[in-house]
């Protein structure tokens, strides 16, 4: 069989989080799971899929910037809306030219790549698809909210979930038939009103919607014990490297001390070499660049700072990826000035800045035996490694 190009590509994605959390005590889109807002995970997941061409995020524009930053121009962004409904037709305005539409929860983190695929695939069958759940309590309805009035029966009930997808004509025409549907919960009940085949897409239990404060520890749960049958390590290592050049008339800066020389390290900054090694293997270790991504070379505000702006950078970096340093092992090469009298107050200095006890904390250096520019004192230069935990 051959399959046209466009049904298998340029599907969109409409990620509605425009929720007000009310049953979290606040905005819920941006509590923090596994170290990211959780609204990031479903957004990333969807960027990273060949299949779409376009991911819309629909949310209030207070959060229009934070998600601008974190993705640049990868998303789009459309505002949400007073009603669930209001809020897809908005980001369906930016998706009319996508044959397929994937409309799904920003508080459904846990969403897989192949749930979303097989759910679009029977959508291009049908028109209309849900993932779905077989429920496995048995539900009662109640008429006055105080005693029961009926039981449904189970064998025929599903819980609906995200994503919930569409060919776009579909779509289209569910929500031009119905303008004032008002809050309907999801939108594929416009398709059963309007007789239109909704296919059930068989999920799993692990997908599921943040609605409270305990959904939030079982998705954190769920995402440890993901992480570990993926064999992604809980412990990581970087490795650092940077050399400066010596030259008069600079104070010489290591690790945050302020050592007596007649030269000192040649920088934008206060070029303080065992800082940028360390901050450059803490960036390695949780795969997040190096310093120059954060402060390039061209920003003039760098200026003379003090490396410790750096490294508290590099801390906030390493918080928003869900992790902190372990420990960290740093050797200058340097020929003069012997730098063992030192070695404790640098220590002590690298173990304030980046918060580790001292004994996790190493510092020594070596010389260039008088060889090359190290040698000569021209330059010096600094290795460390880190070990950093996934929290
Ligand atoms: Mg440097």
């Amino acid at each position: 069989m051959t399959v046209n190009r466009a049904q298998t590509h340029d599907w969109a994605a409409v990620i509605a989080a425009g929720g007000s959390g009310v049953r979290m005590g606040g905005p819920k889109q941006f509590l923090p799971l596994a170290g990211r807002p959780l609204l990031f995970h479903s957004v990333s997941l969807f960027l990273a899929m060949p299949e779409f061409s376009d991911v819309i995020v629909v949310t209030a524009r207070e959060n229009f910037a934070a998600l601008e930053k974190e993705f640049g121009g990868k998303v789009k962004l459309a505002p949400a809306g007073a009603t669930r409904l209001e809020s897809v037709r908005n980001g369906f305005a930016l998706a009319r030219r996508n044959p397929v539409i994937a409309v799904h929860d920003g508080a459904r983190p846990l969403v897989t790549a192949q749930l979303a695929r097989e759910v679009c695939a029977a959508a291009l069958k049908t028109g209309a698809a849900v993932a779905a759940v077989a429920v496995k309590d048995t539900i009662k309805s109640s008429a006055d909210g105080l005693t029961v009035s009926a039981t449904p029966e189970r064998a025929k009930l599903w819980a609906a979930q995200t994503p919930q997808c569409y060919r776009r004509e579909a779509l289209e025409e569910l929500l031009s038939r119905f303008p004032n549907a008002g809050d309907v919960s999801d939108e594929s009940q416009l398709a059963e009103h309007a007789g239109m085949p909704v296919a059930l897409v068989p999920s799993f239990y692990g997908n599921i919607k943040i609605t409270t404060p305990e959904d939030l520890v079982l998705a954190e749960a769920l995402m440890d014990t993901e992480r570990k049958s993926a064999g992604v390590p809980a412990q990581r290592v970087g490795f650092g490297y940077d050399l400066h050049r010596m030259v008069e008339g600079r104070p010489l800066i290591l690790g945050g001390v302020h050592i007596p020389h007649n030269k000192g390290l040649l920088g934008h900054s206060d070029g303080d070499v065992a800082l940028h090694a360390v901050c450059d293997a803490a960036l390695g270790a949780v795969a997040a660049g190096e310093i120059g991504v954060y402060f390039p070379p061209t920003n003039l505000t760098i200026m003379g700072i003090s490396s410790k702006v750096i490294a508290e950078k590099t801390l906030e970096v390493l918080a928003g990826r869900g992790a902190e340093l372990a420990q960290m092992d740093v050797t200058v090469i340097a020929e003069e000035p012997k730098l063992m009298p030192h070695y404790q107050a640098v220590r002590e200095s690298l173990s304030e800045i980046f918060r580790l006890p001292l004994d996790c904390v190493s510092f020594k250096a070596k010389s260039a035996e008088g060889l090359g520019p190290i040698g000569k004192g021209e330059a010096m230069e600094c290795h460390a490694v880190v070990t950093a935990r996934i929290k």
